[in-house]
């Protein structure tokens, strides 16, 4: 009894809204399967160091992000699940998953191409924090991997730190004593406390992909640079490393080494990938 076909009329059978409510459902309730089937993989996306002149970019490591080869859907980013798992609380085993994986995958790297000393960055949600020893399993993945504790950084949202305090900060204390690098996801998305973040034992900055977005010809180019400018003065003056996310043009890394950034990641420098092609960067060749 309900239409759907007015154009700003809320319908409450909406056909297409009932397929995504089901969509998600399935996802939720399948997740875990799925992870126990081998269907989630993770890919690798390179960080590059910024130092040095025009045109130099030095791969310095990859960030570990995880998709879903769904044998119905195909693969899914992590936009289409990540939430949904951290819902459910799916995003506990994954994620336990995910840095296993991809610590398993450093530790063959650094045998394979030692003089490279790629680091591994991985996501943690705040939830594996609130339901989970996530400082045992780190201190058992890096043992079980041998996988020396300065090539991994863990990333973490403004949100997931800033919390209430208790377990994530006590967490973060003991990662870092361990010698993990501890990186601030998204960062200018949240509540940007930075005067909080420094006294935090937290090591890295990403800005997240806004900032670089100014970053062209047109009237705000100018303000986005200096924004930038001082965020990296004021992050290096708090002792902090910065890494610009979503670098897509030449042009931008350009303004961007300008500003002092010290690393960056972006389509630019290279998309997720799979180990394989990362191997290929690593050789030196172009592919
Ligand atoms: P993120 O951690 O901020 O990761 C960066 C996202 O930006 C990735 O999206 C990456 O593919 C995308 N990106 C990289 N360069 C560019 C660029 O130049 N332009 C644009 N427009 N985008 C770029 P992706 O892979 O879809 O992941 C989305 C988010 O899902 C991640 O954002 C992260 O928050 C989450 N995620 C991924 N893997 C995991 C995981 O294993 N655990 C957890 N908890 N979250 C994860
Ligand atoms: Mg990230
Ligand atoms: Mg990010
Ligand atoms: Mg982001």
């Amino acid at each position: 009894w309900v239409k759907s076909d007015g154009r700003d009329r809320w319908a409450l059978y909406d056909p297409e809204r009932i397929a995504h409510r089901t969509t998600r459902q399935v996802l939720a309730t399948t997740m875990l399967p799925a992870l126990e089937r081998g269907e989630f993989v993770v890919e690798y996306q390179p960080l590059v160091e910024l130092r040095g002149g025009p045109g130099q970019a030095r791969l310095r490591g990859v960030e570990a992000l995880v998709r879903w080869q769904h044998p119905e859907f195909g693969k899914l980013s992590p936009d289409r699940f990540i939430t949904i798992a951290e819902e459910t609380g799916a995003i506990v085993p994954l994620g336990r998953w995910v840095l296993e994986t991809s610590c398993v995958q450093a530790r063959d790297w650094l045998e394979r191409f030692p003089e490279a000393e790629l680091f591994m960055s991985v996501n943690l949600a705040a939830r594996q924090f609130w339901d989970s020893d996530v400082v045992a399993d780190v201190a058992e993945v890096l043992s079980e991997t041998r996988l020396p504790s300065r090539l991994l950084q863990l990333e973490l949202t403004e949100s997931a730190v800033l919390g209430p305090a208790g377990r994530p900060l006590e967490a973060l204390h003991a990662l870092a004593d361990m010698g993990v690098r501890i990186a601030i996801d998204d960062f200018g998305t949240g509540y940007s406390n930075l005067a909080y973040l420094s006294r935090l034992p937290v090591h890295v900055l990403k800005l997240d992909g806004g900032f670089v977005e100014g970053f062209q010809e047109g009237a705000s180019r100018e303000a986005d640079e200096q924004i930038v400018s001082a965020l990296v003065r004021l992050a290096h003056a708090l002792g902090l490393t910065v890494t610009a996310e979503g670098v897509e043009t030449e042009l931008q890394a350009d303004l961007l080494r300008a500003t002092g950034c010290d690393s960056a990641q972006g389509w630019h420098f290279g998309r997720a990938m799979t180990a394989a092609a990362i191997e290929e960067l690593l050789r030196g060749g172009a592919g």
